[in-house]
């Protein structure tokens, strides 16, 4: 079904900074402005922004439970952040297909920057737990993209090799993905490269057959299991036309959509669409990014593609 994504980010309204304005923010929501004036805050940070912003800490205690407590390491720490800085909130309505590989494509700040342009934040409160905590945000570190950026990118590596395993490859899983740990009959799973997985299984229910084919079964659940728990809480049924049609026993004929207020819960949910379209995902042969399958193309773009020529003309000399 069609997802519709409802965003108030305005491409003008997104600018990264280090997370040291926020003290700014603070002492002022502290000191709650005295008619004092200082030039240089109010460039900054607008009046809806500082409504925002209490809103987004307000709510982000459900996520994190000293909110505050993380902002001040945030700009102990100087962090890179992206905040949404908006004059006034108006809706806009974006079209979301193809998001998720152009997310995980990703890989400087810069080009996060330039997607949160187009596409707005997040729409998370915090980045590591195992349900989402989705809200509404006006800043976001940088290393929280960065952390669902590799989480999407392996999720598509992993729907890869699940398609290449069904095709009888020779492929592992586990070992080239993911690493698995058996304990008092419990298996437990990581990323290799780091990352706890909230996936486990008991090897005594599991039959012969199936604990030899452990790696398509346990990649199809992790598969299955990552990207629900990240569209729990962001995808609400909706309805987008209402059409008089005397044909219905009701006199009109209404429209069922999806729809979400939450970046990240639309790119899972395109994340989902392309797995089930079975959509071509590769990665550039020359710098590894992501991008969907068209003709015979092996890079991401004409610069991948003639640098990798130099360096093959290079490599045979
Ligand atoms: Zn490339």
């Amino acid at each position: 079904m069609k997802l519709l994504f409802n965003t108030v980010h305005q491409p003008g309204q997104i600018e990264i900074y280090n997370a040291s304005v926020l003290d700014k923010v603070k002492l002022e929501s502290i000191v709650n402005d005295q008619g004092e004036k200082n030039s240089a805050r109010e460039e900054v940070f607008t009046s809806e922004f500082k409504k925002l912003y209490n809103l987004q800490v307000t709510k982000g205690r459900g996520a994190i439970a000293n909110y505050e407590y993380f902002i001040e390491q945030l700009i102990e720490g100087n962090l890179p952040c992206l905040f949404f800085i908006p004059e006034a909130v108006s809706p806009v309505r974006k079209e979301i297909e193809g998001i998720a590989v152009k997310f995980a494509s990703l890989e400087t700040s810069k080009d996060i920057v330039e997607f949160a342009k187009k596409y707005g934040l997040l729409g998370v409160l915090g980045p590591f737990s195992r349900t989402t905590d989705y809200g509404f945000t006006v800043f976001e570190p940088i290393y929280w993209w960065e952390h669902y950026i590799s989480q999407i990118k392996k999720l598509i590596k992993l729907y890869k090799m699940l398609k290449k395993k069904h095709k009888n490859q020779n492929i592992d899983i586990i070992g080239e993905l993911l690493n698995y740990k058996e304990g008092n009959g419990v298996g437990t799973f990581e990323w290799n490269k780091g990352g706890k997985i909230p996936f486990y299984l008991k090897e005594e229910e599991l039959s012969d057959e199936e604990f030899e084919h452990l790696d398509e079964i346990a990649g199809a659940h992790i598969l299955t299991l990552l990207v629900r728990e990240r569209l729990k809480g962001a995808i609400n049924v909706d309805f987008s036309d209402i059409i008089k049609c005397e044909s219905s026993n009701i006199g009109f004929r209404i429209k069922e959509v999806y729809s979400t207020d939450y970046l990240l819960g639309a790119i899972y949910y395109d994340l989902w669409q392309l797995i089930s379209n079975d959509v071509e995902v590769l990665f550039c042969k020359y710098c590894g990014r992501t991008f969907t399958k068209s003709g015979r193309k092996k890079y991401c773009n004409d610069s991948c593609k003639s640098m990798a020529y130099k360096q093959r003309k290079k490599g045979g000399k």
